[in-house]
């Protein structure tokens, strides 16, 4: 439930572990939802606010919760100064509500990883491409694969896919290598932030390798308001009105287009 809408963001419990708790503006909802639940630990994708907001009042809450993030990841964890701002230039003034706040999270409570490791019972995958410190993690028992933003946004019951691009990290190339590593677990579930399970696998693969190649290529042809425009449409043609605002909501089309903007423009300085 992100700002009163429900299937925008998901946060995935197993076994006392959380994959992803979200932001802070829904810590009440996680909490309930949660029960006696006495979390142990956060297994973060990467550390985007609507992934891990959470992270710090979760500690301050659970005084033996731990904390396993990608390395390149750690240092804004604890100090998020420069996450912030370099949010605050996409969300201005509407931080404090979209994302509630963003505690420090103490060092000593943050397990760092490079991929290749097993932690907690899941295989961990580095797997950049959305951002440079995400990974992907494969729980060993089940053969569920927890995917963060690999897998795009597909609002159920929709099957569309979008591919989040949101600056400053996209690499397209990277991120279909990426997909090649979470495909080649053979998982028998996709476990998506945005939102919820998915058991057709191959095809959503599919479907995100394609929106992703696709929206890259408008982005590089189309100019900001051709690409936006082209998006929306997309989604209008195939979703629901309700549907509409929760893919806009979990992937802003404005943000989509500065993401890959900035991608073909950091490509074409290194050339
Ligand atoms: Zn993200």
């Amino acid at each position: 439930m992100h700002m009163d809408r429900d299937r925008v963001i998901c946060a995935f419990e197993i076994d006392g572990l959380i994959v992803d708790p979200g932001p802070a503006s829904c810590v009440d909802t996680l909490l309930d939802r949660l029960g006696p639940v006495e979390p142990r630990a956060l297994l973060l994708t990467h550390i985007h606010l609507d992934h891990a907001g959470a992270t710090g009042v979760l500690c301050r809450r659970f005084p033996e919760l731990r904390v396993y993030v990608h390395e390149r990841g750690a240092a804004h964890l604890i100090d998020p100064s420069k996450l912030l701002a370099s949010a605050s230039r996409l969300y201005g003034d509407e931080m404090d509500a979209l994302w509630g706040e963003v505690a420090p999270v103490p060092a000593e409570r943050i397990q760092s990883l490079a991929g290749g490791e097993t932690v907690e019972g899941f295989r961990v995958a580095y797997t950049p491409g959305h951002a440079s410190h995400h990974v992907c993690y494969l729980h060993e028992d089940t053969g569920d694969a927890y995917v963060g933003d690999m897998a795009g946004v597909r609002i159920p019951p929709h099957e569309h896919t979008l591919a989040p691009t949101p600056p400053p990290d996209i690499d397209v190339e990277q991120w279909l290598d990426s997909l090649h590593t979470v495909a080649s677990w053979n998982p028998q579930m996709l476990c998506m932030t945005h939102f919820g399970p998915v058991t057709d696998v191959a095809d959503q693969l599919h479907r995100i390798r394609t929106a992703l190649v696709d929206s890259a290529d408008s982005a590089r042809t189309d100019g900001e308001e051709r690409f936006i425009a082209r998006l929306e449409n997309q989604v209008g043609a195939a979703v629901d009105q309700e549907g509409v605002l929760a893919y806009e909501q979990a992937a802003p089309p404005d943000q989509l287009y500065k993401g890959l903007e900035r991608y073909w423009r950091k490509r074409a300085e290194a050339a």
